[in-house]
């Protein structure tokens, strides 16, 4: 039988929904126990989220002031040592879960299976490869543990309800110093989250200047959209790069997307592949974005956005 350990992302004392998307994951597995580990300096709180997922069985709660920022070398040999035991062990395919699985992989001397989309057995797994335009059946070893990324945008979080037991663990691992926390630096908005936000909307090239990026966030504000880019977007200067959706950015799975001014080039589809209806304004009408549509509108950006945000 399986037993899985799930690394819990977390925030400013909040879980990030990642870790009940890695649950959903877990339980394809149907495993006989789901623990979810939070290493922070005080894990208390974020142990109590993680406690009420349904479907984890236990939560570790593993408190060191080391873990204060989630740096991939401080956590990953704890993961490693706490990993004894487990069949698997999972964590979010986000920039934290990139950071850190392989390093919990290299440190118990496995290959990572990446971006796990689909469990098709215990050590046989889907995942996307060539910017997702093709997926491909990868098999684990079956006789070391199986370290992993899943791949958010595939899964549905699980529920709420839960109740399970807490359990404050230490951890005897050796943590480097070569590698230390010197200084946060995030944009602030007021906008939902893109990665977790149900309706995105997204602006490309077209749209010319960092000025002319306005109307698309006058535009997502009355929709209550996240905002996120092309890369094209992002390369000249017009918006921040954690606002870039796609191979090289964020993946996402919202509700509505809406791609102004985008192409469609296919590293940006593999970021929106989950997404549910998608939306496309382009003066071209043979853009490639309106293969993957479900609804188009042909026309000039400037004059389209203005009307469409008026009618609503
Ligand atoms: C390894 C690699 C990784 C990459 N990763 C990413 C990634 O993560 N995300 C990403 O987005 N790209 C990525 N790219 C880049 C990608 O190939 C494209 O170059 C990029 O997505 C193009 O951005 P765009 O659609 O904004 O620009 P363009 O391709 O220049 O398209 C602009 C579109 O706007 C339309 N348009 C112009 N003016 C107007 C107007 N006034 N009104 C309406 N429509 C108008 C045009 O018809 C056109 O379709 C990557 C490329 C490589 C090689």
């Amino acid at each position: 039988m399986s037993k899985v350990l799930i690394v819990a992302e977390h925030h400013d004392g909040k879980l990030n929904a990642a870790t009940a998307k890695c649950v959903s994951a877990a339980q394809a597995l149907k495993p006989e126990a789901i623990e979810i580990v939070v290493l922070a300096a005080d894990p208390a709180a974020v142990a109590a989220q993680a406690a009420q997922i349904a479907g984890c069985t236990r939560v570790l709660a593993v408190a060191n002031p080391a873990n204060a920022q989630p740096i991939a070398q401080v956590l990953a040999p704890q993961v490693a040592k706490l990993a004894v035991g487990y069949s698997h062990v999972f964590g979010p395919s986000t920039t934290f879960g990139k950071d850190l699985m392989p390093c919990v992989a290299a440190l118990l001397g496995v290959a990572q299976v990446s971006d796990v989309m689909k469990v098709e057995g215990t050590h046989t797994f889907l995942r996307p490869i060539y910017a997702g335009n093709a997926l491909l059946t990868v098999e684990a070893p079956s006789d070391v543990s199986v370290v992993a990324t899943i791949r958010t945008a595939s899964w549905p979080a699980a529920g709420g309800g839960g109740s399970a037991a807490v359990d404050a663990v230490s951890v005897d691992a050796a943590l480097p110093t070569h590698t230390r926390f010197v200084a946060l630096k995030a944009g602030k908005s007021d906008r939902p989250d893109l990665q977790s936000a149900s309706r995105v909307v997204s602006g490309g090239r077209a749209f010319g200047s960092a000025d002319n990026f306005k109307i698309l966030y006058s535009l997502a504000d009355k929709l209550g959209a996240g905002v996120g880019a092309s890369r094209a977007a992002v390369d000249a200067g017009y918006v921040p790069n954690d606002m870039q959706v796609g191979q090289t950015g964020k993946i996402i799975s919202p509700e509505l997307y809406i791609a102004i001014g985008i192409s469609g080039a296919i590293q940006h589809l593999t970021g929106i592949k989950d997404a549910g209806t998608i939306v496309a304004i382009n003066k071209d009408g043979d853009a490639p974005i309106f293969e993957i549509a479900d609804i188009g509108l042909v026309g000039d950006l400037f004059k389209l956005v203005p009307e469409f945000e008026a009618a609503l």
